[in-house]
């Protein structure tokens, strides 16, 4: 993809108001229960906001495959950021662990991490005019 593909792509799924991920779906489609979390409003809140950056994973037009360029069939590699991997396909990262601590600096809000594979909802990409 060159620099004016990707530009174009990022303006076109904008476009489409993709779903965010939320608490309730983290629930739905991994959990059940997550241990040690209280499901007060305040929490579910917090986790709420986290959540909101990442896209909903089983939305309904790419369904578990890379916004960025489509392709279905994604395998992962480790970066060098804890908890971050890039894509096969284009290098998009994705957010695999989602640590309490990253979730909320004030109160640890459940026990151990959540292995959760997550894209970053377009709406959090800009791109630079230069
Ligand atoms: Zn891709």
């Amino acid at each position: 993809m060159t620099k004016e593909e990707t530009i174009n792509k990022i303006n076109e799924v904008k476009q489409m108001k993709l779903p965010h991920m939320t608490y309730a779906k983290v629930k739905q489609y991994h959990y059940g229960n997550i241990l040690g979390f209280e499901e007060t409003e305040e929490n579910i809140k917090i986790m709420d906001e986290y959540f909101y950056r990442f896209l909903d994973p089983k939305n309904e037009q790419f369904k578990n495959g890379c916004w960025v360029c489509g392709n279905k069939d994604i395998y992962l590699s480790w970066g060098i950021t804890h908890g971050i991997a890039h894509s096969n396909c284009c290098g998009l990262s994705y957010n695999v662990l989602h640590y309490p601590k990253d979730i909320c600096k004030d109160k640890k809000l459940f026990d151990d991490c959540l292995k959760i594979i997550l894209q970053y909802h377009p709406e959090g990409f800009e791109v630079r005019k230069d």
